[in-house]
């Protein structure tokens, strides 16, 4: 049943919804941002909406990639020094464009392995528990890699993730936190608590916190402070050191379109640059002009890079490359004016459905998420009919992600009318 059908049981809807394609349109021609698009490969006969759990390819990553793959059968190697971006320093060349992505000094961050790896090898260096003090503060419904992260290493502390672990949850009837709570469980807890570690943005719900005040609050308390920023690097106009987080980490092949499996990057608070504290070793960590020196002591490098284990994967930051200038052509500030008026237009659009009921808070990221009703696996087909690509958890949640780099006010009307045809 499509909207343009005076029958459809949502006449009304529907009718409201269909004059707004032309105002769809509207927006989009009048949108600063929209030459973006074309810069990306688009699924054929796709309304891509999941760029937060792949964003698309840049086209541009390709030329990069295929670059180091003909330095690579011309040098051999090497290529490590003769490249024409040599791979020694390569990591480099994405750092200060990271930064300026998630608010940090080039200092605090690196690109590096992947982002459950690089939250392990945070919390050898944050988490560091004591007999008085060695809860972790996290949400209930953590991404689940993060919640057996936690759990592993208060085990690997002797310590039972029953007793350690203190997870937040939405009051009953509500389906996000609110800040409040998290600050008062922060004041109540603090005192027994190691680390307070939180999404930002939830993954589920697409909620985002002030890191400022959780970190402030945390710090009061004499907690270390991280977050999981897989959903806010890309996609939050981020202050990371600002916030004064002890650390952070996010992946790079959802808003950041670095491609499947791609790198992760990490933030360490200035505070730490050159502090000696645990952490686990390897040869990249090591000052720079020692590395090859093959000398037994190990010299952490100030700062981020000082985490690093091994030389890092080539193609994966050559794609990483790509994107990463469309941010820096872009902005961040522009991004976010785009992400805010799309999901905002979208969310305006979704209101007038009864058959969803959008859960995520104004304190957001680009993502919405709804609660659905009727036969759902009926509704995932029907969306995925209507060629449209977001994601279904059980039991009821629908989640969409207009990404400001390459989607369109057409397609979050397009999504609205996909839903408003689920009759
Ligand atoms: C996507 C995501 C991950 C994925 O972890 P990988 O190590 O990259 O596989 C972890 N945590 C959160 C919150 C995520 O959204």
């Amino acid at each position: 049943m499509s909207l343009a059908d005076g029958r459809s049981p949502y006449g009304r809807a529907a009718r409201l919804l269909s004059r707004g394609l032309t105002e769809a349109r509207a927006l989009d021609r009048a949108d600063p941002l929209a030459r973006l698009r074309s810069r990306f490969h688009l699924p054929p006969g796709k309304v891509y909406l999941c760029g937060n759990s792949l964003g698309l390819q840049p086209k541009r990553a390709g030329e990069y990639v295929n670059a180091e793959l003909r330095d690579w059968a011309r040098l051999g190697v090497d290529g490590h020094l003769r490249a024409a971006h040599p791979w020694l320093p390569y990591h480099e060349l994405v750092t200060k464009a990271s930064a300026r992505v998630v608010g940090a000094k080039p200092l605090e961050v690196v690109v590096m392995n992947t982002l459950t790896v690089n939250l392990h090898l945070m919390l050898i260096s944050f988490y560091r528990p004591t007999k008085t003090r060695f809860k972790i503060i996290l949400e209930r419904s953590a991404f689940p890699s993060d919640q057996y992260a936690l759990a592993s290493q208060v085990r690997l502390h002797g310590l039972d993730p029953k007793r350690a672990l203190v997870e937040l949850a939405p009051r009953p009837g509500e389906d996000a936190l609110r800040e409040d709570d998290v600050l008062s469980a922060i004041e109540r807890e603090g005192g027994k608590t190691a680390l307070v570690l939180l999404g930002n943005a939830q993954y589920l719900t697409g909620q985002a916190f002030d890191m400022k005040a959780i970190s402030s609050a945390a710090k009061r308390q004499g907690c270390r402070v991280g977050f999981d920023l897989a959903h806010g690097a890309g996609n939050l106009a981020l202050a990371l050191h600002d916030s004064g987080a002890d650390f952070a980490v996010w992946c790079t092949y959802k808003y950041l379109n670095a491609g499947p499996g791609g790198l992760s990057g990490c933030f360490v608070h200035e505070r730490w640059a050159r502090a000696r504290l645990p952490r686990l070793e390897g040869w990249w960590g090591t000052s720079k002009r020692e590395r090859f020196a093959m000398k037994p002591s190990f010299q952490p490098l100030p700062g981020a890079e000082g985490w690093q284990l091994s030389n890092p994967p080539i193609l994966q930051l050559a794609a990483l490359r790509a994107s990463l200038e469309l941010f820096d052509e872009a902005g961040m500030p522009a991004l976010r004016k785009k992400s805010e008026r799309l999901t905002g237009y979208l969310e305006g659009l979704l209101s007038r459905l009864p058959n969803c009921r959008v859960v995520t808070p104004k304190r957001r990221g680009c993502q919405l998420s709804m609660r659905v009703t009727g036969d759902r696996k009926r509704l995932v087909r029907r969306l995925a009919a209507a060629g449209v690509v977001c994601d279904f958890r059980e039991p009821d949640i629908v989640r969409v992600a207009p990404v400001p780099l390459y989607n369109r006010f057409e397609d979050a009307w397009c999504f609205a009318e996909a839903m408003a045809a689920h009759a």
